[in-house]
């Protein structure tokens, strides 16, 4: 298979970046592994994953259903705790940490998006947009403000007082966008973002995406089985049964 097109750039057989990139680690996987269940009925889902994310990567994660894409994100996005193995996420090993210290961190430093948009519907977009914020402790003018801002820069400042039922999908996958992001976090997980989504509201979903690793400078992984999403990415990590492995199945 020939290299797919854009910025894609393979980085070794095991999906690592090269020893020579001088941009610093934001993410650290080290022998990852996730068991779910025991004995013989036990899931090897993710099976020893090592790879690192360097500040300002957009990593396409892509691989067959049920090879282990959601289990990755949700290890990273401190959602769940692996079996064995190590995640250093800006500098700060979680492995061992407190639940609380887990969800200060998630709460502080990741923003987290979903195939199903997740909103809550009695809210506003706006307000939708400043809950993190709020509940993060900032001062009620100040969330206002960050969300206004999220919302204007992704094209729904006339939508800031709809409810997300007047919303269409790819308008409800922008507000998640922008909810994720009002807490200034330093990765941004998206799993299969595009899934519930017309082919119009896709391209409005990816270039949200893209706008936000471009101008706000936010690391991303996101998961989709488009191919033709590689080209939003500057690398592409295959995963088959668990494992890493490689652009060339
Ligand atoms: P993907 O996102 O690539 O489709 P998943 O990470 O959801 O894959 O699933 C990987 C494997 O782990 C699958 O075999 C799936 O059935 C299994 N799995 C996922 N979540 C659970 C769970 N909570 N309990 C048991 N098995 C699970
Ligand atoms: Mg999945």
């Amino acid at each position: 298979m020939a290299d797919p097109p854009g910025r894609h750039r393979w980085d070794g057989p095991d999906g690592a970046t090269p020893v020579d990139d001088a941009r610093p680690p934001v993410l650290e996987v080290a022998n990852l592994t996730r068991v779910y269940g025991a004995g013989r009925t036990a899931v090897r889902a993710l099976d020893d994953v090592t790879f690192r994310v360097a500040v300002g990567d957009m990593v396409c994660l892509m691989g067959k259903s049920g090879s282990g894409k959601s289990t990755l994100l949700h290890q990273l996005g401190l959602i769940d705790r692996p079996t064995s193995g190590r995640i250093v996420i800006d500098g700060v090993d979680v492995t061992g940490l407190r639940e609380s210290r887990r969800t200060a961190l998630r709460l502080e430093r990741l923003g987290y998006v979903f195939q199903e948009y997740a909103l809550l519907g009695e809210l506003t977009a706006e307000e939708n947009v400043f809950l993190p914020a709020l509940m993060r402790g900032l001062p009620r003018a100040e969330c206002r403000r960050r969300s206004g801002r999220l919302l204007d820069m992704f094209g729904l400042a006339e939508r800031a007082r709809h409810r997300p039922a007047e919303l269409s999908g790819g308008e409800q996958q922008r507000v998640a966008i922008a909810r994720a992001l009002v807490n200034d976090p330093a990765i941004l997980f998206a799993d299969e973002p595009t899934e519930n989504l017309d082919t119009a509201s896709t391209t409005q979903v990816m270039d949200a995406l893209a706008q936000t690793n471009r101008d706000l400078g936010v690391t991303i992984l996101f998961v989709s089985h488009d191919p033709d999403h590689r080209r939003y990415a500057n690398r592409v990590v295959y995963l088959r049964d668990g494992a890493i492995v490689g652009p060339y199945l």
